[in-house]
């Protein structure tokens, strides 16, 4: 589960051209507008993560539109503009209850926080097989702004390949042992006609493909496309774009190379790569002005972001979300 309230030390707090009354604190890579002297630097606070489903009682100024998730009355944790000044997340004092906690301790089940997430159309849910298979791992990436100490250490040294981030519904075809299957990005689902996912897989073959390659390994990849995420690549049918092949039996992703030769041979279509060697020389605000622009894929869409993906080591990556693509967010 993502970490998405921490106990979290103010790094800094600074003005705000124009504005008396608010400011803008810094906790780790993440910028948020505050209340003029509510926080002072160096102070512990909780920090709530942007997608956080932040309950009424938590945050009852948060909630005057009643709005509920998952049966809980609460507001979600936009990207927002204030003054001219990007605000992300939600800080608020510690409360007494976390009075012994350390810097860094996760409280978002203590405190009632779930990840908002957009609702799916019944084509993306299906029936379900099972769970997601624990042989694979789950696609996801930490955001840069949680990653201020290890962007340190990779600074100018560790080399990436660059891709850009698609914005559509995350995908799995796996073969293990014989047996064939096809996820969405939590569930493991029942062969199914009316199902995106399945129908995709049907139409690329996928089963007796990689029956014909005969490795135990997971294609992971986006599905984009009509009546996904708003179609934002005016796209007139699906795609799948693959991100990721996972070799099962080493519990691993395979690098660049092997991906893309399997992606040829499959004949599937990658996520666009932007930069096959990059080399980071910014700071955190440098990457996330770096993760802003349009899409290879449509060139009046703002791109989501970028992932970046360590060459020398597959399993380490992280993502970096386009700030102008969240604020345009309906
Ligand atoms: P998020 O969409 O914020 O949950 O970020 C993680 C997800 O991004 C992954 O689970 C993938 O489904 C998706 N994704 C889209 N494009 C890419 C890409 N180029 N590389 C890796 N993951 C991607
Ligand atoms: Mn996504």
């Amino acid at each position: 589960m993502r970490k998405l309230v921490t106990v979290r030390r103010i790094d800094s707090i600074s003005p705000i051209d124009g504005a008396d009354a608010i400011e803008c604190a810094q906790v780790g890579g993440w910028k948020v507008v505050v209340k003029k002297g509510e926080f002072s630097e160096g102070q512990l606070a909780m920090y709530f993560e942007i997608d956080s489903w932040i309950p009424e009682n938590v945050a009852p100024f948060l909630c005057k539109d009643k709005r509920e998730f998952n049966g809980v009355a609460g507001a979600r944790l936009r990207t927002v503009r204030l003054r001219g000044q990007v605000s992300q997340g939600l800080l608020l004092p510690l409360a007494e209850v976390f009075a012994n906690c350390l810097e860094d301790d996760d409280i978002t089940e203590a405190v009632g926080v779930q990840k908002w997430e957009a609702p799916v159309s019944a084509q993306l849910s299906g029936q379900v097989r099972g769970n997601f298979p624990s042989f694979i791992k789950k696609t996801d990436q930490e955001r840069i702004q949680n990653l201020k100490r290890d962007l340190e250490v990779w600074k100018n040294k560790t080399v990436w390949e660059v891709t850009e981030k698609l914005d559509g519904s995350s995908m799995t075809a796996y073969l293990r042992d014989e047996d064939f299957g096809v996820c969405s990005r939590n569930l493991d689902l029942k062969s199914d006609e009316k199902n995106s996912f399945w129908t995709m897989a049907i139409k690329l073959n996928l089963e007796a493909k990689m029956r014909d390659l005969g490795s135990n390994i997971a294609i992971q990849g986006e599905l984009i496309g009509p009546s996904i995420q708003g179609n934002k690549y005016n796209l007139t049918e699906h795609q799948f774009r693959v991100f990721d092949v996972f070799d099962i039996d080493a519990y691993s992703y395979y690098d660049a190379q092997r991906r893309d030769e399997v992606c040829d041979v499959l004949g599937l279509l990658h996520c666009p790569v932007l930069d096959a060697e990059h080399t980071i020389n910014q700071d955190i605000d440098g990457i996330l002005l770096m993760s802003e622009g349009f899409s290879v894929l449509n060139e009046k869409a703002q791109r989501e972001g970028l992932v970046f993906k360590s060459i020398s080591d597959p399993n380490i990556s992280f993502k970096a979300i386009s700030n102008k693509f969240l604020l345009a967010e309906k």
